[in-house]
């Protein structure tokens, strides 16, 4: 599942085919994904020069020169492919550049979205305007003052997008991991000091992730020109049983629903 450090990597491959380029044609392979298409974003897009783009939590941006702005998610399975000559199975929705490239978005499970914002409406729209800090602007005092007499579970609290943007499952489970905490602590009960390794943790996780993004696809996309997919290897994620670094042993427990992966020697 895509999720803020794929989303990046994403964006900045979308960014060395889109950027400056008009948007010659776009095709709608069906009428929605988690929800309908915008009814006239074929008209709104074709014709427009793409600006700038960027990402908010685990959503991507691209700008148009028409002030509009094409925000998409990928949801559970969705990712963009490059040079997308021939159609697959699950090719939704299909941008065409004037230089003649063709992106294709696919979503074999279908809970991503696309839709079509005013650009100067972004930040305030819908699901972006209710979403907490980027991870990588997270501060200490402010996580601390948010998670003051929660209750819940700190690894449920932080899939929380309003607490935290574009963090999921996997990195969760690692910045856990990585500050030492269990992820079945109250998120009240953290000490000032378990919330300060948590943020660095959070950040340094995504950053490396993000890194190893970058350096594994070769260029921008894999040879399949699929953008923003990368293994990685994990600390705990999807390791149950296996030797964590400290000599204890990886468990998995489910926590609303979702594994989470952890060491009960090292995490207290
Ligand atoms: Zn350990």
């Amino acid at each position: 599942m895509p999720e803020l450090p794929e989303v990046e990597t994403t964006v900045r491959g979308l960014e060395k085919v889109l950027l400056g380029q008009r948007i010659a044609r776009v095709e709608l392979r069906r009428g929605d994904l988690r929800r309908a298409f915008p009814p006239d974003l074929g008209q709104r897009l074709t014709g427009a020069t793409v600006t700038s783009l960027g990402r908010r939590g685990k959503f991507g941006l691209i700008h148009t020169d028409r002030a509009d702005t094409f925000v998409f998610h990928l949801g559970m399975s969705g990712k963009w492919r490059v040079d997308a000559h021939e159609l697959h199975a699950h090719d939704h929705l299909l941008i065409e550049t004037g230089d003649g490239r063709r992106l294709a978005l696919n979503d074999p499970r279908r809970f991503g979205s696309v839709d079509l914002v005013a650009t100067g409406e972004v930040d305030d729209w819908g699901p972006i305007g209710e979403l907490g800090p980027e991870p990588t602007e997270l501060d200490a005092g402010w996580l601390r003052e948010r998670l003051r007499g929660r209750k819940a579970p700190i690894k449920s609290l932080l899939l929380d997008q309003r607490l935290v943007a574009g963090l999921g499952n996997i990195y969760v489970c690692e910045a856990l991991h990585r500050s030492h905490i269990d992820p079945r602590r109250a998120g009240g009960r953290l000490s000032r000091d378990s919330v300060t390794r948590l943020v660095a943790a959070i950040r340094d996780v995504i950053a490396e992730a993000i890194e190893a993004g970058g350096s594994t696809l070769r260029d921008y996309a894999r040879p399949d020109g699929e953008l923003g997919y990368f293994s990685k290897s994990f600390a705990v994620y999807d390791r149950e049983g296996q030797r964590c670094l400290c000599g204890g042993t990886v468990r998995r427990l489910v926590q609303g629903g979702r594994s989470t992966f952890y060491c009960p020697q090292c995490q207290r």
